[in-house]
C-alpha cells in the first residue's frame, strides 16, 4: 500500500497563500520580516541599554497599553523566559499564601503545577475535561485566581471576569488571547502573555499588563522576608520596564517584530478588529465541521470554543494522514497538540491569518479527505 501522504499533490489552485496554520510559533507577516531588514542596521547589533532599543521597549508598551485598552494607572511590565518563566516568578512574587487555578488542559495545569511551592499553601484547583471548563469558586485564604483566557492544547476560551471582591488578584493567562479575544482588561489584576502566538512575533519574552493592586502586591512581597531569585523577580522586572528595558538582554528581533505588530493592529482598528478577523476566520472551520460527516468541533459547548485555537475532531478519517498530507503540501502545523491524543486537527486562526486563507484551508482539508476515502 502506498502512503498517500507522501503521494497526493494538492491542486496549486486549492493551497492557501500563507500555508502556516500553526498554535505558536504562527503566521509572522512579511512586514514584520521588512520591519526587521529596516531595523538590521539602527537597532539589532546595538546596545538594549541605549535610546535606539529603550525607545523601541517604550513603543512596544504603548502599542500594548493602546491595544489591549489599560485602564488608569496599569503598567505593562516585560521579562525574559516567555510565559512558563512568568508562572515560576508569579509563584515567587505574586501569590501571597494560597493559589486557585481553572485547569482544563496543558497551560492552566502547568501554572498550578508551580504554584506547588513549598513556601506557598498547596493551590486550590479547579478541573475539567479537555474540551470543557469550569469556573472557578471563591475560596477562603485565596489570593490570587488563575485560569487561561484561551487554553491552547484544547482550544477552550474562558471569560475575563473577576470572580473574587476580597483583595485577590486575578492573573490571566493570555499568551494565545492576548491581540486575538476582546475583553475589558479592568477585570482582570495581571494579564500575561509571549509575543510568539497573536502578536506574531518570537518566543522569549513575557510580558503582563499588570493593575495598581498587582504591583502593589509585588512591592510587597519583594519587600518582605521571602528569597526571591533575581532573574525571577517580578520587582526587578518592573523596575526594568519602568526604564523600559529589561533585567538582562532581550532577543531585540523579538521585539522589533512585536512592534511591528502592534502598530499594525493599531492601525487597522485596534482589538476590535484584530478579534472580528479571528472570529470570522474560526467561524469558517466551526461551521464547516458542523457541515461535513466526518468532523465536529471538539469543544461541545459552542460558547467556550477558541476564536484562535480551533480544534476539531475526525471520526472515520485519519486526522494525522490529513495532517502529513498538508505538511508534505506546504501546509503545516495543523496536528494536535502533542499530549491531547486525539483524532483531531488543531488550527490557529489568530489575527495574522487571512481569512481567505482558511477557506482555502478547507478546500485542501476536503480535497485529501476525498482522495484519503477513495
Ligand atoms: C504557548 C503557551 C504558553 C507557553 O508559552 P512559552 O512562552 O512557550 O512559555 C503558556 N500558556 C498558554 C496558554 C500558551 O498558549
Amino acid at each position: 500500500m502506498t502512503d498517500p501522504s507522501t503521494t497526493l499533490q494538492i491542486p496549486a489552485a486549492l493551497l492557501p497563500a500563507d500555508g502556516r496554520f500553526g498554535c505558536g510559533p504562527s503566521r509572522v507577516r512579511d512586514a514584520q520580516v521588512e520591519a526587521l531588514v529596516a531595523a538590521s542596521r539602527t537597532l539589532l547589533g546595538t546596545s538594549h541599554r541605549q535610546r535606539p532599543v529603550r525607545a523601541l521597549v517604550g513603543s512596544v508598551k504603548a502599542g500594548l497599553a493602546s491595544l489591549l485598552g489599560a485602564p488608569e494607572g496599569y503598567e505593562v511590565v516585560l521579562g525574559n523566559g516567555g510565559s512558563s518563566a512568568f508562572w515560576d516568578a508569579a509563584a515567587f512574587g505574586l501569590i501571597e499564601r494560597r493559589s486557585a487555578h481553572g485547569t482544563w488542559g496543558e497551560f492552566g495545569a502547568k501554572f498550578a503545577k508551580a504554584a506547588k511551592a513549598p513556601w506557598l499553601r498547596g493551590p486550590a484547583v479547579a478541573e475539567a475535561p479537555a474540551g470543557a471548563r469550569t469556573e472557578l469558586e471563591v475560596v477562603d485564604g485565596v489570593d490570587v485566581y488563575a485560569w487561561p483566557h484561551n487554553e491552547t492544547s484544547t482550544g477552550v476560551a474562558a471569560p475575563v471576569r473577576r470572580i473574587a471582591a476580597d483583595g485577590a488578584l486575578t492573573v490571566i493567562d493570555a499568551t494565545s488571547a492576548a491581540g486575538g479575544i476582546d475583553f475589558d482588561a479592568a477585570e482582570a489584576d495581571v494579564y500575561y502573555f509571549a509575543p510568539q502566538k497573536n502578536l506574531g512575533s518570537d518566543g522569549g519574552l513575557w510580558l503582563a499588563l499588570v493593575s495598581p493592586a498587582a504591583i502593589e502586591r509585588i512591592e510587597r512581597i519583594a519587600a518582605s522576608d521571602r528569597y526571591v531569585p533575581e532573574f525571577l523577580s517580578l520587582k526587578a522586572a518592573l523596575d526594568n520596564s519602568r526604564l523600559d528595558q529589561t533585567l538582562n538582554t532581550p532577543a531585540l528581533a523579538t521585539l522589533v517584530l512585536l512592534d511591528s505588530q502592534l502598530a499594525w493592529m493599531n492601525e487597522q482598528g485596534g482589538l476590535a478588529w484584530a478579534a472580528g478577523r479571528a472570529a470570522t476566520s474560526s467561524s469558517l472551520l466551526y461551521r464547516w465541521a458542523e457541515g461535513v460527516d466526518y468532523a465536529t468541533p471538539f469543544v461541545a459547548r459552542a460558547e467556550d470554543r477558541s476564536p484562535v485555537v480551533v480544534t476539531i475532531d475526525f471520526d472515520g478519517v485519519d486526522a494525522a494522514a490529513v495532517a502529513k498530507t498538508l505538511r508534505a503540501n506546504g501546509v503545516v502545523d495543523t496536528e494536535p497538540y502533542r499530549k491531547l491524543g486525539r483524532n483531531q486537527l488543531r488550527i490557529g486562526t489568530f489575527a495574522s491569518v487571512e481569512p481567505s486563507d482558511v477557506e482555502a484551508l478547507i478546500a485542501c482539508v476536503e480535497h485529501v479527505v476525498a482522495a484519503l476515502r477513495a
